[in-house]
């Protein structure tokens, strides 16, 4: 049997799209799987839409969500240039040949040339669909091919580039079904073999319409910019219209490749769900190392950057990595623990349930005296969890009464981490600081 070779064509006429971008994945796993190979095509025969500009983004989107290619505008290939554009005159040739064979004709008057179909029933045997049958009157029997010898349309560009390339399977788009039985009738004309085929799901949105631009953000680099984990992404796009059979949902591309099979494909519309993609983003922003994290997410936080200390950072991320669901929501959600923090919230929100003003400030001072006798600089959490959580027992105060306005005192917030753990990251004196504003602002 022939090597397995599988491809993404974009067309460099937008950015690159979500469903381009699993489709780009799913051929992918499935040559790497079967130690094949994998080839990505610009496919820019639309002269006057395609510009260099998306080709850019699409390759970028390509390599931001991890894949690996053998051949492709990049990097060359034996079987390249991998632009249209670039490929000289093999498409003017085929169609010569159809021209000649009597198989293709100039149409009277319009000069565009088209293929000659007979009525007739196509079929073939999808490796997602099983036995698909397309009639040529779904298109109308004869079809534009080209405009001109030197102006291929898409249908035979494909056609002529996949036979080129070797292309074994070709995974695309359901809405291409019907364009693969006209794919097929050119390779019959010019004498070629079929690929094989394979065709995905539809991408819907949650409300079971065509995922377009209207409806969700479609481009693959936007939900990048948004903060999604790259490996998270292919994950998710993994899950749109394929699963494993059982429950596992979490999966590195080295176990995709292991895992994925055509046959697991379905065949009714996959839902792009936001809530999901962004649980699954959350596992893995909760299990990933708060050093690399904080790597990922410092583009995020600007020109503050610069300001902050990475082991600080990384300290400060593993308190509210479990929480937040995309990079970009990080700066936000430690805001508390800028080196300039200042204490900008209402001083009532010191004051827990039964207690008062009074005894808010009594606790508050008496934890500084009390942190200043016994805290060493980098006491951990633990430590500082057994000291004053003994202290308060001790003086037989409520929890309540201390802890709630110590975590006040620290982040602002009605909603934080505990106060021992944010705490820890603040260190002893950064700590006071911040237990000196809270006092502060009873007095102001
Ligand atoms: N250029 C086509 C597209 O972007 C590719 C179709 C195909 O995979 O054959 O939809």
């Amino acid at each position: 049997m022939s090597k397995i070779r599988t491809r993404i064509a974009p067309s460099p006429t937008g950015n690159l799209h979500v469903g381009t971008a699993r489709a780009a994945l799913f051929n992918e796993l499935y040559a790497r799987k079967q130690g094949g190979e994998f080839v990505v095509r610009i496919e820019d025969t639309d002269k006057t839409r395609s510009l260099r500009k998306y080709e850019k983004t699409i390759m970028e989107g390509l390599k931001w969500l991890g894949l690996s290619w053998d051949e492709g505008p990049d990097i060359g290939g034996e079987t390249g240039p991998y632009r249209q554009s670039e490929r000289g005159n093999i498409y003017g040739q085929a169609i010569q040949k159809l021209l000649d064979s009597g198989q293709a004709f100039n149409e009277e008057g319009s000069d565009v040339i088209k293929l000659k179909v007979k009525a007739q029933e196509v079929e073939f045997e999808d490796l997602v669909r099983g036995k698909v049958t397309v009639h040529s009157d779904t298109w109308g029997g004869d079809f534009v091919i080209a405009r001109a010898l030197n102006d291929p349309v898409f249908h035979l560009a494909v056609v002529v580039d996949d036979d080129a390339m070797r292309i074994s399977h070709v995974i695309r788009g359901e809405d291409h079904l019907t364009n693969t039985a006209r794919h097929i009738l050119i390779q019959r004309a010019l004498g070629y073999d079929s690929p094989r085929y394979g065709h995905l799901p539809l991408l819907l949105d949650e409300r079971r319409r065509k995922l377009s631009k209207r409806t969700g953000e479609t481009s693959l680099l936007a939900y990048r910019d948004e903060g999604f984990l790259p490996e998270a992404m292919m994950n998710y796009l993994a899950l749109l219209g394929w699963n494993p059979g059982d429950n596992q949902e979490i999966f590195s591309h080295e176990e995709l490749i292991k895992v994925f099979t055509l046959e697991k494909v379905q065949k009714g519309g996959a839902i792009f769900s936001r809530t999901k993609l962004v649980s699954v983003n959350k596992e893995y922003m909760k299990t990933m190392n708060p050093t690399e994290l904080w790597q990922r997410a410092r583009p995020f936080f600007g020109t503050e950057a610069v300001k902050l200390d990475d082991e600080y950072m990384a300290k400060a991320i593993a308190t509210e990595q479990t929480r937040v669901g995309t990079l970009s929501e990080m700066p936000e959600a430690l805001a508390m623990f800028a080196p300039d923090w200042m204490a900008d919230y209402d001083p009532s929100l010191l004051v827990w349930r039964k207690s008062d003003a009074r005894q808010t400030q009594e606790h508050l001072s008496r934890l500084v005296e009390q942190l200043e006798k016994t805290a060493g600089e980098d006491y951990t959490e633990e430590e500082l969890d057994k000291n004053i959580i003994t202290w308060i027992d001790d003086n037989g105060w409520g929890k309540g009464d201390v802890l709630w306005p110590l975590r006040v005192a620290l982040t602002g917030r009605e909603n934080s981490p505990g106060p021992f753990e944010v705490a820890s990251v603040l260190g002893k004196k950064e700590s006071l600081r911040r237990i000196g504003l809270a006092l502060d602002l009873f007095n102001s």
